[in-house]
């Protein structure tokens, strides 16, 4: 017999299961289809962020940065450390146990919200029937009154670079590497190139990390991708522009990489490469033919701004949708897609989407750019604030970057925020916060921060905007 349900989620994660838990909450019936696999081979919960992206790589920048502050810089603070010493497995075993203590949450949120999780491969027949197949390989198709497409992304491949086991490694497998590598290579100096990049380079990696492109960082505002490669760069990750990998090959344990750059053809030998090129979306065999669910040229699905497929009835979110492969952007598009199937209205904000990089300093940004504003013809204020003029920043011996905000000149409203310094991962959500909610400079500038606190570089920022910051001279700001 066919099982009926109101909602069929494909895919658990961020997107697929926030959706199927906000779905039950609403008082819907819900299963939920995936066919992730943990290291255990046993099904688990959560996609790609839980298991092998967001979670992980957080756990393992948090425990490498221990060990780097520990190692140079808690002098400073007049503690000091001898005989500290690295453990790369039980490093290993923290992660992977912040990871299954939170996969496993996840299947608890399940059971107590009435989801039921069906482990195995989901594909989108026709009239939203979807076919399940276990791990058993036993198949059995599900009627459902909606469905909502959430099956994510996959690591993009590199035909010059093609994965060897442990050599020549994905992001997943880079989160596993057993043992520091003397040398490590890194293709893609992107948000996840850079985090990964910083682990190893912080437990003692030497790491060349190669980008095709001329410019760093190009999503972020330039003064920001600047001060970056300054403090990376003087972190001793070398970072090389306008590099291409042409070939890169796997022999008696090491690997040689063969690149171009405006001087030429360059090879290095490397112990371990990363190949950290972009992600593609998972959406190969997602839908049988005959269900005529419409996929642009990357592969996306295709959908409207409240994430409709061309097929009645049928939803689509995060990765495998257009917007940034971001795991809070398909959780909001998640939520949305619930409470529109519940009959409720619900729309995501895309231009409060905020991003950060977790490497040392973090770099956190919400809105538009400098260049952006300057590309629109926008006219508008520019105020910044940096943290080498912040009390807290510098009790915490780490007063390096700035927050920047920048406002429209003719309503004065926050349009972009700019962060790169300590912990401003978390700093940013306060600017999208003033966003979303429509706030100008003068209404940050009006709104009292406690002292001492990183916050008040948000604040300083804020006055900045109108030449009116108190604790550094604005003549240093150039304003
Ligand atoms: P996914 O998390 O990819 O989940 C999709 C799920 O669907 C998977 O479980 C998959 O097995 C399943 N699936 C696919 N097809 C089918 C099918 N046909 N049937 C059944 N199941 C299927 N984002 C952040 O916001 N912050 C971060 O700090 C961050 N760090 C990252 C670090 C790394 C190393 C990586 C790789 C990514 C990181 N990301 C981060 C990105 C984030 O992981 C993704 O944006 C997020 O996971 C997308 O969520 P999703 O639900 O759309 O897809
Ligand atoms: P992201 O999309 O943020 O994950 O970043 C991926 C990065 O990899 C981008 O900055 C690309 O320019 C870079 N990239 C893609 N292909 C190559 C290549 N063959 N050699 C070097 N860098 C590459």
């Amino acid at each position: 017999m066919t099982e009926r349900f109101d909602v069929v989620v494909i895919g658990a994660g961020p997107a697929g299961y926030v959706a199927a838990i906000r779905a039950a909450q609403l008082g819907l019936k819900v299963a939920c289809v995936d066919q992730w696999l943990d290291i255990k081979n046993e099904p688990a919960l959560g996609g790609t962020c839980l298991n092998v992206g967001c979670i992980p790589s957080k756990a393992l920048l948090e425990s490498s940065e221990l060990y780097a502050h520990l190692r140079d810089r808690i002098a400073i603070h007049g503690v000091r450390v001898e005989g500290a010493r690295l453990d790369v497995p039980a490093m290993m075993v923290h992660k992977d146990q912040v990871v299954r203590e939170l996969t496993r949450g996840i299947a608890a949120l399940f059971k107590a919200n009435g989801v039921t999780w069906m482990p195995g491969r989901g594909k989108l027949l026709r009239e939203r029937s979807v076919e399940v197949t276990g791990h058993d390989g036993k198949t059995e198709v599900l009627q459902a009154g909606h469905v909502i497409l959430a099956s994510g992304s996959t690591p993009v491949e590199l035909k010059a670079a093609p994965l060897t086991a442990g050599l020549i490694v994905d992001s997943a497998g880079a989160l596993a590497f057993d043992e520091v590598p003397k040398r490590l290579g890194v293709i893609g100096a992107g948000v996840i190139g850079l985090e990964l990049g910083s682990v190893w380079r912080r437990l003692g990696a030497e790491v060349i990390l190669l980008e095709a492109q001329e410019q760093f960082l190009t999503m972020a505002d330039e003064q920001v991708a600047k001060e970056a490669l300054r403090q990376f760069s003087a972190q001793g990750l070398d970072i090389r522009l306008g590099a291409r990998v042409l070939a890169a090959e796997a022999r008696d344990g090491s690997v040689r990489v063969r690149y171009q750059d405006g001087n030429g053809e360059h090879t290095e030998q490397v112990d371990r490469l990363i190949v950290a090129v972009g992600r593609r979306p998972n959406t190969q065999g997602l839908a049988a033919e005959e269900a005529g669910l419409l996929l642009d040229e990357w592969g996306f699905i295709h959908v409207d701004e409240q994430c409709r497929t061309n097929l009645p009835g049928v939803y689509a979110v995060g990765d495998a949708v257009r917007g940034p492969m971001l795991a809070h952007k398909g959780m909001e598009e998640g939520v949305m897609a619930a409470e529109l199937i519940a009959g409720g209205t619900a729309h995501v904000n895309y231009e409060t989407v905020p991003a950060v990089i977790y490497t040392l300093p973090e770099i956190a940004w919400a809105g538009k750019t400098e260049q952006d504003l300057r590309r629109a013809g926008t006219p508008y204020r520019a105020g910044v604030f940096p943290f080498a003029a912040s009390g807290r920043a510098r009790a915490l011996g780490d007063a390096s970057g700035f927050v920047k905000l920048l406002a429209d000149t003719a309503t004065d409203r926050i349009v972009g925020a700019h962060l790169i310094g300590p912990r401003v991962s978390e700093l940013i959500a306060q600017a999208v916060l003033a966003m979303e909610f429509g706030a100008s400079a003068e209404d940050i500038a009006l709104t009292m921060f406690p002292h001492p606190t990183l916050s008040e570089a948000l604040h300083e920022a804020a006055l900045a905007v109108h030449g009116r910051a108190i604790h550094v001279a604005q003549r240093k700001l150039g304003v």
